[in-house]
């Protein structure tokens, strides 16, 4: 892992030069000097808990918040970053991803696997995800390495695999899936499957589509299983009848946001139920942006995570004789689902980021970027944007992804403040994923 990891020596000599000498001495006895131990000093860190940004130092040791300080401790002896009053958040973490590549149309894709993409991703400030299928050995298989350190990529949450009825959404991909007709199937796959951890368990239920769906009785008996098991459900539906029946079988969240207006007292119900809402804007309206919106494709962190090629597939001619004629259309179902999302954030629903990046609309990495901005455009503060994708996020995966001490201690530094404006989340300075400082350009490398 370290192998991977710059050493702070030679990337920060530039910060190290600029420390003041009369600010810091260097103890022979100061007991705080192992090579896990980093003491970040010059921080403004922006808590999104209290909602205010203070100005301190942050110690990390062994991959956790040791302690905050309003003044660096005097006598320090170990490495230390100056962050020279840049802006300090949780790493981000997208709830909702396919972690194979990505596509677009008329584009070649560059699928690249699930180890690749957790390293690209840690280059966007992504420090973990939660894949929501994928082929279900080779997930526990990354999963693993991810976590035992044979490579270093952001922290990978997986439900392993996709609970569907035969010939069920998930099916159509070539991969296994686990299929269910009856309660009694569902309780068996699900304790099936926990044998392998899942860190949540992925459910489609969705009776008003085509594709043939798990009846509410099988539904129910899942999330009830799961429950029992004590492992969360995230549930991938279409509709508010779906959304409904979710609350009343006491599935943990729903992901993708229906398209038709939100019933009355909807929002309200949900937010009293506690359900958790992913709602996955980007892949339901991105595309549109993608397609007729040509700053939102030249960013630096696109052109970083992904090839020429799919890029160009966007706007390609091909794309734009099947597609160029419907940005009236599509913005208006876009502006029906964002009104959607602000009913939930007025009600006070829990709201969290998720991409479903692997499909088209979206980039991986990027995009968490780009839900978090659309968040705020449903009427959540900038505040409440970037805990929707970071203390939020670990709240739900039982994580501690906060900036006090005890929790893990993977960040995004930037250069820019995030409160002043939400897309200076792209402004991305420095990331460090359980207390390492990651080599960008060398993750970039190793994610291709
Ligand atoms: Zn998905």
């Amino acid at each position: 892992m370290k192998t991977i990891v710059t050493k702070l020596t030679a990337i920060l000599s530039g910060a190290m030069l600029m420390l003041s000498t009369t600010q810091f001495s260097y103890a022979a006895d100061n007991p705080i000097s192992s090579p896990d131990t980093l003491l970040l000093t010059q921080v403004q860190i922006v808590d999104t808990e209290k909602q205010k940004i203070r100005r301190g130092a942050v110690l990390i040791e062994q991959g956790k918040i040791a302690a905050e300080y309003a003044v660096p401790p005097a006598n320090f002896k170990g490495q230390i970053l100056n962050l020279n009053n840049r802006w300090l958040i949780p790493g981000l973490i997208d709830m909702h991803v396919h972690a194979f590549g990505n596509r677009a149309p008329h584009a070649k894709s560059d699928f690249a696997g699930t180890e690749k993409i957790s390293q690209r991703v840690l280059y966007t400030g992504v420090t973990g995800f939660v894949d929501l299928f994928g082929h279900e050995q080779s997930q526990i298989a990354a999963r693993q390495k991810q976590r035992t350190g044979a490579f270093l990529g952001a922290d990978i949450y997986s439900s392993l695999s996709c609970l569907t009825a035969p010939k069920g959404h998930c099916t159509e991909y070539g991969l296994e899936t686990r299929t269910m007709s009856t309660p009694e199937e569902a309780v068996v796959q699900v304790q099936s499957l926990a044998k392998a951890k899942p860190d949540v368990i992925k459910v489609v239920y969705q009776p008003s589509d085509d594709q043939p769906s798990i009846d509410k009785a099988t539904f129910s008996a899942i999330v009830q299983q799961s429950n029992q098991l004590g492992i969360k459900t995230i549930v991938h539906l279409k509709t508010w009848q779906e959304v409904s029946d979710a609350i009343e079988v006491g599935a943990s969240a729903f992901t993708h946001i229906p398209g038709t207006p939100i019933p009355a007292g909807l929002a309200d119900k949900i937010a009293k139920t506690k359900m958790v809402v992913i709602p996955t804007m980007t892949v339901h309206t991105d595309l549109t942006d993608f397609l007729f919106d040509k700053t939102v494709l030249a960013s630096e962190l696109v052109q970083a995570m992904t090839t020429p090629d799919i890029i160009a597939g966007y706007q390609s001619e091909q794309t734009m004789k099947k597609w160029g004629d419907r940005e009236a259309k599509w913005r208006k179902l876009d502006d029906q689902r964002t009104a959607n999302l602000a009913a939930l954030v007025k009600a006070g629903v829990t709201v969290l980021a998720g991409t479903d990046a692997g499909n088209y609309g979206t980039i991986q990495g990027y995009s968490v970027h780009r839900e978090i901005l659309k968040f705020t455009q449903a009427g959540m503060t900038n505040w409440q944007a970037l805990a929707a994708a970071t203390t939020k996020a670990g709240t739900f995966l039982g994580i501690d992804n906060t900036l006090q001490t005890g929790a893990q201690a993977s960040f995004v530094v930037l250069d820019a403040s995030p409160i002043e404006d939400i897309q200076n989340t792209q402004k991305i300075h420095t990331v460090i994923h359980q207390g390492q400082v990651v080599d960008r350009a060398l993750v970039l490398k190793n994610g291709f």
